[in-house]
């Protein structure tokens, strides 16, 4: 159950790749700017700022109803038909979920073969969480290390250690997000501890895996954490680059269109702050930092 494939990423590991962004997640983070991701399940998303009653979706799907100027959306109505994607002219609705099969997968993101290998580029495995479908994952990884590509794994680390032993033999580079190292910060911003996903951290680590860490930077939430997790990520040897990722507000919109409460906090960081960040970062790990 994946919810995209996007092409010519260049933040999501090495060289030029091509990300396939798994559905369902373990945690919830507040800041979270893919909450289709959340759930396993397909969604509808319906953007009402789109729409200009034109009454087109209305007259032949049951969901919508247009009263009043008014388009009521009753998404427990949806059957993921599709028709109103379609016929939309405002592009108002989209749906988010997909099944496919790892052979289909596969031959889509051969397509751009060349790219990886002219630029040391691969295929990045996000979303959500990929590993909580372990299973798919490998296969899908399988197939595409039999033309010998190169495979990241985008991770927050909240998984069984199964899940990661599966997973290593096939996986070039783990993208890791460390959040906090306090287990109460950590549960306060995301719904749930830490100790997993520590403790998962060590053991890729201890078999030699290169490592990108990402850190979300969330003023007020995680933002008194930097000392903390910098002094943890010194212990960690095989890390190639700690990234840190300004927080943004560009996620609202999704929210809305998706139903989903929206917890995001309202502050976003300075370009000073997150200097700073860095700065605390690249002097206590001792680790290149961005
Ligand atoms: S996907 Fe089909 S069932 Fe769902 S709202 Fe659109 S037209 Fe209606
Ligand atoms: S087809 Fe699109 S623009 Fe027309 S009423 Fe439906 S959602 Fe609105």
């Amino acid at each position: 159950m994946i919810f995209a494939i996007k092409r010519f990423e260049t933040h999501d590991g090495d060289g030029i790749r091509t990300t396939v962004f798994f559905k369902g997640c373990p945690l919830r983070c507040r800041w979270c700017h893919n909450p289709e991701s959340f759930s396993r399940e397909t969604e509808i998303a319906y953007n009402d700022e789109l729409c200009i009653r034109c009454g087109r979706c209305t007259s032949l799907c049951d969901a919508s109803v247009i009263k009043d100027n008014k388009h009521i959306f009753d998404r427990t109505k949806c059957t993921f038909c599709g028709e109103c994607i379609d016929i939309c002219p405002r592009g108002a609705y989209s749906i988010y979920g997909d099944n496919r099969s790892a052979e289909e997968i596969a031959e889509e993101v051969l397509f751009d073969e060349i790219f990886f290998k002219g630029s040391g580029g691969g295929v990045t495995f996000s979303g959500g969480e990929p590993l909580m479908q372990t299973d798919f994952c490998v296969k899908l990884a399988k197939i595409l290390k039999e033309r010998d590509i190169n495979i990241a794994i985008d991770t927050c680390g909240y998984v069984s250690r199964e899940a990661i032993e599966k997973i290593l033999p096939y996986a070039d580079t783990f993208l890791y997000d460390i959040k906090a190292i306090d287990p109460e910060v950590h549960k306060a911003c995301t719904g749930k501890s830490n100790e997993l996903i520590l403790d998962n951290l060590k053991f890729i680590d201890s078999k030699g895996k290169n490592i990108e860490i990402r850190i979300p930077y969330i003023p007020e939430y995680n933002s008194g954490e930097i000392e903390k997790i910098a002094e943890f990520l010194k212990g960690i040897k095989n890390i190639k680059l700690i990234r840190v990722l300004p927080y943004h507000k560009y996620a609202d919109s999704k929210y809305l269109s998706l139903g989903t409460k929206n917890l995001s906090p309202e502050k976003i960081p300075t370009k000073e702050e997150i200097q700073r960040a860095r700065e605390t970062l690249r002097r206590i790990s001792g680790h290149k930092v961005n």
